[in-house]
């Protein structure tokens, strides 16, 4: 006869996987564990205080009175990271929070959001090209997303997305959560951008210089070609007879450029090989690269053609210069009239290093995107719409671990939030496989009321206890309880 006792399993509800957990055991997504018969959340609740960073009592008994301040410093918010979920989507959020702000009685629903329908949107400051737009991105072989737009001095990727988690294979999935994951929680991850030769190795982190090919990037471009033209042409009036700032996009010429003429600069007889746009302004004069301005030349003379000899003269000075100013040459013209590297005279060295002084540090930023879906509308109110229509009204204000978010306008309730803004390790994941992000919905009390919401659920925040963390307002101090945020107020913009 076997005596052994099989360890009692109990099962975790909080997401469609629906684990059995023996006791001492965690679930598949680490949040959750079996502690002694109890299904406990891993991490703590996290509460923020305001930007005084002045540590006060948890969850004290007396009302804090608002005094004015844009952020009151010793206000509490109790975010959504570490809250938990709920599942199936009827059931309230986990928590349902309620304090008075300024004479008025609030509510904040707390919940982390499982999300199928999410994303990142990464913006890398760099002049080098690291693909084309549509570019496949991939993380461990798995596609990802894909190559947005080029912005100013910026690469856009979209990684992510519902058709990655779930439209392709399991292993497309999974990859595909984790990449979103670590990118979210402000961890390095390797993107291989492009395909066999093209292939350009790009590491990311929120907030950190990119790695491309192994080397970091350092600065982020003043400008097209043809702006630094204009910023810069005063102060090379003086010292040069002519300036080519290779660009990929715009290469920039002073003596042809609108800025030159202005500056009574004279024509030099240069030939740019490439489509001139307008005077002064040239496109396509390489292919894209991470080289010289984003393009793929090491050698500036290759995008001149032979000098008007009718214009030009022996011994013209001629500085060709990229947009982050890092690579820089200086040229006479012999009496051939082909330029010769020469020794550069310190004022125009100097203009170089103003150009690369005026631009700033290159860095990675992440913004995560979702979609409110069933549980997080359905945990808030038994009507949704009408929450939607309550965020559309200003009456409610939805935030992302305390941090600000950007709410898409049309329908649904789509944000955006920079994760650098938010608490660390705000993101978790399911093994759907979907993202877990917080979401905090803030209103009035009446508000909340009006629109169906679960007000038999609703707790005094001093009556919130428990493992908690508390940790300062984020640096940029937004608060989610400001009366500004919201409509009925008299200081809303
Ligand atoms: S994956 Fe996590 S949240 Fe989902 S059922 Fe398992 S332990 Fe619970």
């Amino acid at each position: 006869m076997n005596d052994r006792v099989e360890p009692e399993k109990i099962r975790c509800d909080a997401c469609p996987v629906m684990c059995f957990i023996a006791d001492g055991k965690i679930g598949a997504c680490d949040r959750y564990a079996n502690h002694g018969g109890d299904l406990v959340r891993l991490d703590p609740l996290t509460i923020l205080h305001g930007t005084e960073q002045k540590l006060v009592p948890f969850l004290p008994d007396d009302d804090l009175e608002w005094n004015g301040d844009i952020v009151k410093g010793e206000r509490t918010f109790v975010t959504a990271v570490g809250a938990g979920t709920t599942y199936p989507d009827y059931k309230p959020a986990p928590f349902i929070v309620s304090q008075e702000i300024d004479g008025v009685d609030m509510v904040t629903v707390v919940t982390e959001g499982i999300f199928s329908y999410c994303g990142v949107k990464i913006k890398i400051d760099t002049d080098r090209h690291i693909g084309n737009e549509r570019d496949v991105v991939r993380v461990d072989g798995e596609p990802v997303g894909h190559v947005m737009t080029t912005e100013y001095g910026s690469k856009m990727l979209s990684l992510g997305g519902v058709d990655h988690l779930t439209g392709g294979s399991k292993k497309e999935g999974r990859v595909t959560c984790d990449a979103l994951l670590r990118l979210c929680n402000v961890q390095a991850v390797e993107l291989v951008i492009g395909e066999n030769d093209h292939a350009v190795s790009v590491t990311v982190q929120a907030g950190q210089a990119p790695i491309i090919d192994g080397a970091p990037e350092k600065l982020m471009r003043v400008g097209c070609g043809s702006a630094t033209i204009g910023m810069f042409a005063k102060q090379w009036r003086d010292h040069v007879d002519d300036v080519v700032v290779v660009d990929d996009h715009i290469t920039g010429v002073l003596s042809e450029h609108q800025a030159g003429k202005m500056l009574d600069i004279p024509p030099t007889g240069i030939k740019i090989k490439g489509r001139r746009s307008t005077p002064g302004r040239y496109f396509q004069v390489a292919e894209p690269g991470t080289g010289w301005g984003g393009t793929d030349i090491q050698d500036p003379l290759s995008i001149l053609g032979p000098y008007n000899p009718k214009v030009a003269w022996a011994g013209q000075r001629l500085l060709m210069v990229s947009t982050t100013g890092e690579q820089f040459a200086y040229y006479e013209l012999d009496a051939d009239l082909v330029p010769q590297r020469a020794e550069m005279p310190p004022a125009v060295l100097a203009s170089t290093e103003r150009i690369a002084e005026n631009c700033e540090p290159s860095i990675c930023s992440v913004l995560f995107m979702g979609g409110a879906g069933g549980s997080l509308r359905s945990g808030v109110t038994e009507n949704p719409v009408r929450l939607t229509r309550s965020v559309k009204d200003a009456l409610t204000h939805v935030s992302c671990g305390g941090a600000q978010t950007y709410v898409w306008p049309g329908g649904g309730i789509t944000v955006m939030v920079d994760v650098l803004d938010m608490p660390a390790m705000s993101f978790g994941y399911v093994p759907t496989p979907a993202l877990v992000a917080p979401v905090e919905f803030s209103m009035r009390l009446s508000d909340y009321a009006a629109l169906g919401g679960h007000m038999d659920e609703v707790r005094k925040v001093a009556d919130i206890s428990g493992p908690s963390r508390k940790i300062p307002q984020a640096s940029k101090g937004h608060d989610p309880m400001a009366p500004a945020n919201y409509r009925w107020s008299d200081k809303t913009p």
